[in-house]
């Protein structure tokens, strides 16, 4: 099914690799290039998902996915971290700022678009909602 996914990312090649495969894929891409564009896209386009960098000028994505989720309007809206500095702690942190999950970077182009369907069929359904 095709789902508009917004994509938060300051580098341009990360941001056409993910763009590449989610387009041939069928899905619409949103590009933000830093956390406060990331939010006003957000709540304009009401996207089915969020890819959130968190290396991000301006304010890290940790910052950006706690904003996120004061929208009430947003705080269904699956958020994943795409992140290329893992410590240890780095997963915790992103569920904890309010991300459902996380992705590695460099991302496996081979494994991407399942991980991605994964996360848009978990959304909550229309008949789940309060
Ligand atoms: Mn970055």
């Amino acid at each position: 099914m095709k789902a508009t996914i917004l994509y938060i990312e300051d580098n341009e090649q990360n941001f056409y690799l993910v763009s590449f495969i989610l387009t041939a894929n069928k899905h619409e891409v949103l590009w933000a290039k830093d956390g406060r564009e990331g939010l006003e896209t957000a709540l304009d386009a009401r996207p089915d998902l969020i890819l959130l960098d968190i290396q991000l000028p301006i304010m890290d994505g940790y910052t950006v996915a706690k904003a996120l989720k004061e929208h009430a309007e947003l705080r269904e809206t699956p958020i994943v971290a795409l992140t290329s500095y893992a410590l240890p702690g780095d997963r915790e942190k992103a569920m904890t700022a309010g991300c459902h999950g996380y992705i590695e970077k460099p991302i496996n182009p081979a494994t991407f678009i399942a991980q991605i369907e994964h996360f848009l069929a978990s959304r909550p359904t229309l008949e789940a909602r309060p």
